[in-house]
């Protein structure tokens, strides 16, 4: 099964890894749509509305939470979580937001879940690799001291320290990076809002991390996963309820460093480029539990992923390797149609 030929509309939405195709019209219903650009990515709201009046407001406050939490939890940028990595270098504790202070327990536990592959406070590593920038720029590797002594300091959540409603932390080197969960978090808050509207049919995509919702009875929105290599798509699923189908990719977002290709998701253990998994989909009810797996599981590569994904509790995953073959839970491939024979032919369920 395969798109429409891009138009410009599209066009938008084809620079990621998941892409919106069209689905089954409700009866009677129109589409809304909103676009923006943040967290590095293109954004897009979409509604389904009874004939009547405009979604244009409810839109808008959904686009300005996006915003906000992007602003507020960027690693690099001056905000609430570099303020938060200041106190923690100098030993001090800062008061922090509800909001912040629950993901924060959230990404802890995911952290736990995960046997540490997803680790938010590894920011430290992450800007030593130079992806604490808008731009990749080509360049060359940390030297082995600066990596050796982020090792050294094992930084986790688990260090973190919660008291009322301030956070502090005895390790210094404990350096926030919500890279690989706040989109998740923030898309899901998107529906939340937009719900909260009673706007029940919507779907918010953030870069290539979607999550969508249709009422009972109502058809889901029609998703298709690209091919990380080339143009077309792997497969194509149809959301049921309230989903989401989040994608993690080594192709998107990487650095060429000494004229290697080095992916901006490490290791936490070693603090090396993640290798093996070129791309990961969860399919989960959370955007925000499936962001923070498919980071972990594109770290666990092929050997482990499934072992780490029972650990997170995800049942729906297909994971794509550099030789383009492809695997995935039993769970995910009853949701799948496939893109091409040529992709079911190099499918395995595992
Ligand atoms: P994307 O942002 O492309 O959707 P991810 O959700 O996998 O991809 O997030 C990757 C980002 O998460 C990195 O840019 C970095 O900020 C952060 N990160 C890198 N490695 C890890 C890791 N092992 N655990 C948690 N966060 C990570
Ligand atoms: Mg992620």
């Amino acid at each position: 099964m395969h798109g429409p030929p891009a138009t410009r509309r599209d066009a938008l939405a084809l620079l990621s890894a998941l892409v919106l195709l069209p689905g089954a019209a409700r009866a009677g219903h129109r589409e809304q749509q909103a676009d923006h650009f943040l967290f590095g990515s293109p954004v897009r709201l979409r509604v389904r509305l009874p004939p009547g009046e405009p979604a244009t407001p409810a839109l808008e406050a959904t686009m300005a939470g996006l915003a906000q939490i992007h602003r507020r939890w960027n690693a690099w940028k001056p905000g609430e979580l570099s303020r938060l990595n200041e106190a923690f270098r100098a030993g001090r504790a800062l008061r922090v937001a509800p909001d912040l202070q629950a993901v924060l327990r959230s990404a802890a536990r995911l952290e736990r879940d995960a046997f540490g592959l997803f680790n938010p406070g590894i920011g430290g590593a992450v800007g030593a690799w130079g992806f604490h920038d808008d731009v990749m720029r080509p360049g060359a590797r940390p030297g082995t001291r600066t990596l050796a002594a982020w090792r050294a300091a094992a930084p986790s959540l688990a260090q973190l320290e919660m008291r009322g409603d301030t956070v502090s932390s005895r390790n210094p080197r404990l350096q926030l990076d919500l890279g690989g969960y706040a989109k998740g978090v923030a898309i899901d808050r998107a529906l939340d809002r937009l719900a909260a509207q009673g706007l029940g049919e919507a779907l918010v995509d953030l870069g290539g991390n979607l999550a969508a919702m249709s009422r009972p009875g109502e058809p889901g929105w029609h998703i298709g996963i690209r091919d990380p290599q080339g143009p077309g798509l792997v497969a194509s699923l149809v959301t049921a309820g309230r989903e989401a189908v989040v994608t993690s990719g080594s192709y998107e977002r990487f650095r060429l460093l000494d004229g290697e290709r080095c992916t901006h998701i490490l290791d936490p253990l070693t603090l090396a480029p993640a290798t093996g998994l070129v791309s990961v989909t969860v399919l989960h009810a959370s955007a925000a539990h499936a962001d923070a797996a498919a980071t972990a599981l594109l770290v666990a590569g092929p050997d482990r992923w499934r072992r780490v994904a029972e650990g997170l509790g995800v049942s729906r995953v297909m994971v794509i390797d550099r030789h383009e073959r492809v695997e995935l839970s039993a769970a995910m491939a009853a949701r799948l149609r496939w893109g091409s024979e040529a992709w079911r032919r190099r499918s395995r369920v595992a």
